[in-house]
Formats: C-alpha cells, structure tokens, sequence
C-alpha cells in the first residue's frame, strides 16, 4: 500500500459483519477482570485502553517502530527526558526549539542533575556539542523560526558519539517527514497540531526504534499518570485518516502564500522550507516529503503586526498551528524566542487559496495605509 492509502486506513481492525470501521471510544476506568491480572487483556483504566491500542497502532504504521500515546506533546517530551535522561547525563538541545521544551530542560531537569547544552538549529551546529552528551534532541524544521537541520548526518554523528536522538516532528507531522527512517531513536510529536488538524483535542506520542524503550516509555504513563482521555484518542485517530489530503492542500496553500509574501515590499524574511529561495531548502527537500502547513515572517515593528493581525477576516488570531482554519500571530508576545517584535507564525489551513491570498493582501494594504 502507498502511503496515502495506509493513512486513510492505519490502525482501523480487519472489517467485521454488522459493526462500524472505526468504532467509538471506551470509556472504561475499571475493566471486568477476574482472578488473575494476567489472564484479562485489560485491567485497569490508567494501563491500557482499547482506544489508546487503535491510535497506537495507527501511528506505529506510519511510524515504522511501536508508539506510546501521551496526554500531550509536552507529556511526550518529558517522558523521554524521564527515561533517558538521568544526573550527570548531558543532552543537547537546538536553541530555537519549541520554548517549553527548552524550559523544562533547563528547569526541572537541571535541578535534577542533567547538564544542558544548546546550539542553533541552522548549519547543524549542534553537532560541535556532542562529546559525552546522552541525548541530541533536534526539531527540524524549528519552531517557530523554521530552520532545518540534517537529521540523518546529525543521526550518524551522534551514534559515533554513544548519543540517542530524539527528534520533535511536529511541524512536518509523520507524513511530512519521518524521523525513525532518518535513523533516529525516538520520533516525538504534539499531535495537538497537524497531525489531528481541527484545533480541538490535546495530544502527543513517541515512536521508537527499540521496543525496550517502548516498554519503559508505557512504564512511565502508568506511574506518572499522564493519560490520554478516550474521547480525544478516538477523536486523533478520526483526524488522522484525513491527514494526507488536509496536509496536501495546506501545503499547496502554504507555497502559494509564502511566494506572496515574499513579493510584497512590507513583508521581511519569510521563511518556509517549501521555498526554493528559502536557506533550508535544500536540506529540506532531501528529507522532507511535505514542508509543512507553518510559515513565518517579519512586519516591521510590534505595532504593525498587530494591525496586520488586526485587519485579517479569515485568518484566526491563535497560537498553536496545524488546523484546517489559518491562524496567526504575533509569535513575541509570549516571549522566550529570539525573534523580532513584528514576528508573525503563520499557520495555513485548507480554506480557498484565492480567498487565503485576498485576505492577506487586504490586511498588509491596511498596515500600508495607516502609515501613510
Ligand atoms: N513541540 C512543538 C514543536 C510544539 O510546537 C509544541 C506545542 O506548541 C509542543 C511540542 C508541545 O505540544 P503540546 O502543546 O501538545 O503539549
């Protein structure tokens, strides 16, 4: 099967007389279990679900390794830190990566013994800081500055070095880009984003390479307790059949507006991989198969990139990004990037390209004439 016909059926069981395709969530705290804990498939609602089982098995087929689902991408983020990660151990972060991830290594780890070293994304230079390191994480492309690293060369160094690589596949989702066949140990993703696409549940899983590391990883959900609720799995997986066709045309969507923006005089360094001018293009098209629905670009100041905001109809003020509803904003406002004030992450959705472009141009035409 090609891949966009295993996404519109991943995890979905062999079709059965008289019952639906994808059947709805359970909701079960306590199972019926009698006598030996063994001799019940499931037991208890903080070890296993049958819904969770669906969506895991879903995304281990596009993942090509064993899945564990979490509460959220951060849940799935931290879970591998718990694992791996133990005092002394050194990881290596990009600088530009997701914020929170960066907060929670360099806070709660730190205090727990774990040295924390950090370098740009761009030009691969996390690669000069991995002598003695346990981890190289890498979030490519980076959000939200959407430099692009090479994971596979960045995958062989850090295997010569005795390091495990992570990598935060957000932004591409799965069928963007896929970590575990670029070598990588663990595939991480928030699939609050786009790989579930209608800005309505909370989410994340990792995909591994070694079922060892799957194992602890479960192990880790059951004494942490950080489940997934079964509504929102059932709703993930739902999402999840859709992926290719919304990824395509948020793609499509997204090359169109980048080439836009790149062309109006009060628009500055945009930035999508998916960008033949872009500097991460290169790399980009030699690992990635779709760019990814995420665009940035700069305004010239705070000012104007609220009333570009401001001034747009069909783009939703928002942070997050993924959805089938284009979204902006003003990515500064939360702080803890190294970006300008006028930065903007715009997140392309399925609507009309037509009406996209229309919209766009309407608000940067009102920014231009309120500084006449
Ligand atoms: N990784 C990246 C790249 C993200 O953008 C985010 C959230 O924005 C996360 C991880 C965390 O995901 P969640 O919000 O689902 O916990």
């Amino acid at each position: 099967m090609r891949r966009r016909t295993l996404v519109t059926r991943a995890g979905l069981p062999r079709p059965s007389q008289g019952t639906p395709f994808l059947a709805g969530p359970t909701f079960a705290g306590a199972y019926h279990a009698a006598g030996s804990p063994a001799s019940s498939a499931f037991t208890y609602g903080r070890f296993h679900n049958p819904t969770w089982t669906l969506y895991e098995q879903a995304l281990s087929e596009l993942e090509g390794g064993p899945v564990v689902i979490f509460a959220s991408g951060m849940a799935a983020a931290a879970a591998i830190f718990g694992v791996v990660l133990r005092p002394g151990d050194v990881v290596v972060l990009p600088s530009d990566s997701y914020y929170t991830v960066r907060v929670l290594a360099n806070g709660y780890f730190t205090q727990m013994g774990v040295r924390v070293r950090t370098a740009p994304t761009a030009g691969n230079a996390q690669r000069q800081h991995l002598e003695g390191a346990k981890l190289l994480w890498l979030e490519s492309p980076s959000n939200p500055g959407l430099d692009v690293c090479d994971i596979a060369a960045l995958v062989t160094a850090a295997h010569e070095a005795g390091a495990l690589v992570a990598v935060d596949n957000t932004t591409p989702t799965i069928l963007g880009q896929q970590p575990l066949a670029l070598g990588a140990d663990f595939s991480v993703a928030s699939d609050t984003k786009a790989l579930t696409g209608h800005a309505d549940l909370i989410l994340g899983h990792v995909a591994v390479r070694e079922q060892e590391w799957a194992e602890q990883l479960h192990t880790w959900r059951t004494q942490m307790g950080a489940i997934p609720g079964p509504t929102e799995v059932w709703l993930a997986h739902r999402s999840l059949l859709t992926l290719d066709v919304r990824l395509e045309r948020q793609c499509k969507n997204a090359l169109a507006i980048a080439r836009f923006l790149a062309a109006r005089p009060e628009v500055e360094s945009v930035r999508y991989p998916g960008l033949p001018a872009d500097p991460a293009h290169l790399i980009a098209a030699r690992q990635m198969h779709y760019f990814g629905p995420v665009i940035s670009f700069v305004l010239p100041d705070r000012a104007s990139a609220e009333r570009f905001l401001a001034a747009c109809q069909l783009v939703y003020e928002a942070t997050s990004f993924g959805s089938v509803y284009t979204s902006a904003e003003r990515r500064a406002r939360w702080g803890g990037d190294a970006i300008p004030a006028g930065f903007i992450r715009l997140s392309v959705g399925c609507e009309d390209e037509s009406d996209l472009i229309a919209d766009l141009a309407q608000a940067l035409d009102a920014i231009a004439s309120s500084v006449k």
